[in-house]
């Protein structure tokens, strides 16, 4: 009998449909593809999370162009109640917490934790004081161990999928020292139970508090100052800690893995950083229609134009707008961070604004500002200003979440991808786009490097460059590739353009969730049940494995 690792799995949030929005991007729907994907394929993984009252946020344009923020009650019912609670002492008081079930989107189960008390604190996901995101980290971290524990779960690993889950690692260890064990032996116990993924290329994004902080609000639990600096450095580092409590780390695509190992190389103690690039959940984003036509040789292109039309229709009934489904429609989707350069393809009007004038160009953006980013909404309100003085040419669809996604990475032509390089840890819409026949049209930045074949099954943006003038060389290579192959192969030869789609889904393949999951089983799961059943030297269960 073989025996597979029950893995509990960690995140701040889940994407798991816009019907339940406890999400506010890339990392959430990774996570809500990962627990559909372990449904499909009866893998005993099971996720925790929280349930924010707010969800994110809902982000509406106002007249004067501005994303404003609707906080709006996230709806219950497809939340099932345990019946169980547990508690986080924070700060000396009492945290009872809620143990919700969600498992109604086909998913695995996802154990979500409702704060009773401090209710002010856990209001919408990545908001509130930096003392408030403590206090949610030691909910999500100290109350999912213990929430485990309350349904009688016993994981093999716990899966940190990025830093805000660390503090679990932190109570696994704090239970070992209440057993009597050393602080020392307790960590070294715990590392052969974690494992971590990393999403942050960036030093700046990656989140730090001061140690007095964790003091003061209890997220120590039986550490000492000291004993926290050993393991997250001072200020107490949410990444520095994930590598340090766990024995196998890995990064989201090959690119990023290998920027994450010079960033972290001189981390004591940490674990290596394996790569496993994301995928995506077909069931989810990949058109039935569209596949099966690929898969039998039919029509492609007309299920295509369907798909387009769908969406050309959330188009009209949002702005009013007709747009042309026969002329050539780029997509760009994306939270609002200045890395991504949304508006990188508007920096030179005589170059942009004949193509858009001239009718043989359309542009349909989406995308949410943080509530607190007052840089990322003047972004979108220059997409949105954009769409004004171009009316019926580019779009602004508000409100950015899994609906809207799913009809854009299905009826756009291209999909685009601008960041500045190499600050993409992975990005997965371009995997949702491909496997629609959505042809990419991007740096070659997270995963598109290792699935990019230009002009067979895409195109690459920038030729790799890193340096300066970064912007001005990516954006003469952005009209460039754009004028001299993109609106000739669309306008000019269609054939070869189905036949790119064909090529764009059949490299999709490669970037299902479903080979990320297996590769996580393989490379980190697995490996690590092996290496604890070798270390109690247990052979009989090793050889169960
Ligand atoms: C897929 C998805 C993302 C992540 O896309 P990136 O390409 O990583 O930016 C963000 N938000 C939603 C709603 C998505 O569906």
């Amino acid at each position: 009998m073989s025996r597979v690792p029950k893995v509990a799995y960690f995140c701040m949030e889940y994407g798991l449909s816009a019907d339940l929005p406890i999400y506010a991007g890339g990392l959430g729907v990774l996570a809500g593809d990962i627990l559909k994907t372990a449904y499909d394929t009866k893998l005993p993984l099971i996720g925790i999370g929280i349930l924010w009252e707010n969800g994110y946020t809902t982000q509406v344009i106002s007249p004067d162009n501005w994303p404003e923020d609707r906080p709006q009650k996230v709806d219950k019912k497809y939340l099932t109640d345990t019946g169980k609670q547990i508690k986080v002492t924070i700060t000396g008081h009492d945290v009872h917490c809620k143990i919700w079930l969600c498992d109604a989107f086909n998913n695995a189960p996802l154990y979500l934790l409702e704060p009773l008390d401090m209710r002010g604190s856990f209001e919408s996901l990545y908001c509130g004081s930096e003392e408030d995101r403590v206090k949610q980290e030691m909910v999500l971290g100290i109350g999912g161990v213990r929430a485990l524990k309350a349904l009688g779960i016993r994981p093999d690993l716990y899966h940190f999928n990025e830093g805000h889950a660390v503090l679990a690692g932190i109570e696994l260890i704090s239970e070992k020292m209440e057993a009597g064990m050393s602080f020392e032996e307790a960590w070294e116990k715990t590392k052969d139970e974690i494992v971590f993924t990393t999403h942050t290329p960036v030093m700046a994004g990656n989140e730090s508090h001061p140690r007095e902080l964790f003091m003061h609000l209890g997220a120590n639990r039986l550490l000492t100052s000291e004993q926290l600096a050993l393991i997250g450095g001072s200020p107490f580092n949410m990444t520095v800690a994930g590598l340090r409590l766990s024995h196998a780390a890995n990064g989201v695509s090959a690119m990023h893995a290998t920027t994450a190992r010079v960033m972290w190389q001189d981390i004591k103690d940490s674990a290596p950083i394996l790569s496993i690039t994301n995928g995506v959940h077909r069931g989810t984003w990949q058109n039935p229609d569209i596949y099966r036509a690929y898969l039998s040789k039919g029509d492609l292109w007309s299920e295509h134009q369907k798909a387009k039309l769908r969406l050309f229709e959330e188009v009209r009934r949002q702005t009013a707008l007709s747009l042309d489904p026969d002329v050539l429609t780029i997509g760009f989707a994306r939270r609002a961070a200045p890395y991504k350069r949304s508006d990188l393809i508007f920096q030179r009007p005589e170059v942009i604004e004949p193509l858009l004038n001239g009718g043989s160009l359309q542009i349909i953006f989406s995308g949410k500002a943080h509530p607190y980013d007052y840089a990322g909404k003047e972004i979108i309100s220059t997409l949105v200003k954009y769409s004004k003085t171009h009316p019926g040419r580019v779009v602004f669809l508000e409100n950015y979440n899994i609906d809207i996604a799913k009809l854009m990475v299905q009826g756009v032509d291209v999909w685009l991808n601008n960041p500045k390089r190499p600050l993409e840890a992975s990005a997965t819409s371009g995997m949702k786009a491909a496997m629609n026949g959505v042809i990419n049209f991007s740096i070659l930045d997270g995963w598109w490097p290792e699935a990019c074949r230009h002009q067979i099954n895409g195109w690459q943006i920038g030729g790799g460059y890193q340096g300066p003038e970064q912007n001005y060389y990516d954006l003469v290579s952005l009209y460039d590739v754009l004028i001299e192959e993109v609106l000739p192969t669309y306008y000019e030869r269609k054939h070869q353009w189905v036949r790119m789609m064909e090529e764009s889904i059949k490299m999709s393949e490669a970037f299902t969730a479903e080979r990320m999951l297996y590769e996580y089983y393989n490379l980190l799961y697995y490996p690590s049940l092996t290496a604890i059943n070798v270390k109690a030297k247990n052979l009989s269960v090793l050889q169960e494995v």
